[in-house]
């Protein structure tokens, strides 16, 4: 069913409201850019399955998209190698431990188990069909601009700033390969996925791109197909589960919506069927999340009535 924009509108300026009101959380810090984002900045951004738009706020700032971007390399790669080719290769359940956790690789025989960690995002990366480097990185900017409906830039800034810190994923990508599951060049892997994480989007992009996936896998806003139909409940299953780091599970019992967050502070969240909801606030919580983020979709949602376990 399908909820009107005055609803929604409202719902968006109660949730924004709320949303100021709570404080707390830090800038990540351990990529030197993101620190350096003003920390004040709140943004909300609906956009529902017939292509209408509202935004509030910062919702037009473009910041890092960073782990939101293993939505959407999951996307490219489950529509080649299919959900069960997922499934074999890297895994589709929550690991329990941090996005970076090396000791989730260890206790798994080096499998990562979600693509949405950061071990399953670089395995996800490594199997990107394309014949050159170049060919693979340019198939998931492309994929993230059709999810987004305009070319989304690489923000060299960023990406300089996480190339030169991320010894950690490069050390996860290593494990991998010593396990057989990097499917490509180990550092050719990190390089791409350190890439993908560093495009730039606002919280109407990120809106966009979930409401494709609340769409069927069409772009309701340019009509593009950008996910095969079948592909897109194993994709939400995967948010359900992984996608907002340690505290995935508080997010389902609480809010009931598959998410996911970044450490750029941006949280995505989908409705299947009516729309995708997404905030934009550096500061985050211990787990990795957007502290004003959580609090503003949580209090949209809720006002809503949109976690899909509700019986209608
Ligand atoms: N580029 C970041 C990293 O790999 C993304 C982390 C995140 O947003 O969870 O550490």
């Amino acid at each position: 069913m399908l909820i009107s924009m005055n609803a929604i509108s409202d719902a968006m300026t109660d949730a924004l409201r709320f949303a100021g009101t709570v404080s707390g959380g830090v800038n990540a810090s351990y990529i030197p850019y993101l620190a350096s984002v003003p920390s004040d900045l709140l943004g909300l951004a609906v956009v529902t399955v017939d292509g209408q738009v509202a935004s509030m706020g910062d919702a037009d700032y473009r910041f890092a998209i960073e782990s939101i971007s293993k939505v959407f390399t999951l996307c490219n790669v489950i529509d080649q190698i299919g959900a069960d080719g997922v499934q074999q290769k890297v895994g589709a359940d929550p690991t329990g431990l941090p996005f970076n956790s090396v000791i989730a690789l260890e206790l798994h025989g080096g499998k990562p188990l979600s693509p949405l960690v950061n071990a399953g995002a670089i395995a996800t990366a490594s199997l990107v069909e394309g014949e050159t480097p170049d060919r693979r990185w340019n198939a998931i900017l492309n994929t993230q601009s059709r999810f987004a409906g305009r070319a989304i830039p690489l923000s060299d800034e960023v990406n300089q700033s996480e190339q030169t810190t991320n010894f950690h994923n490069r050390a996860i990508a290593w494990l991998l390969y010593s396990a057989g599951a990097c499917y490509s060049d180990p550092m050719e892997a990190v390089d791409i996925y350190t890439r993908q994480c560093s495009t730039l989007v606002s919280a109407v992009d990120l809106a966009t791109m979930g409401a494709c996936l609340a769409n069927g896998g069409v772009n309701p806003v340019t009509q593009e197909r950008v996910l095969a139909e079948k592909h897109v409940q194993p994709v939400l299953a995967e948010m359900m589960m992984e996608g907002l780091y340690t505290s995935s599970g508080d997010f389902a019992y609480q809010v009931g919506l598959p998410g996911k967050s970044g450490v750029g502070g941006g949280l995505l969240a989908v409705a299947p069927g009516r729309l995708a909801v997404a905030a934009f606030s550096p500061p985050l919580d211990e787990a990795g999340n957007s502290v004003r983020g959580v609090a503003a979709v949580s209090h949209f949602a809720r006002a809503l009535g949109l976690s899909v376990f509700a019986h209608r």
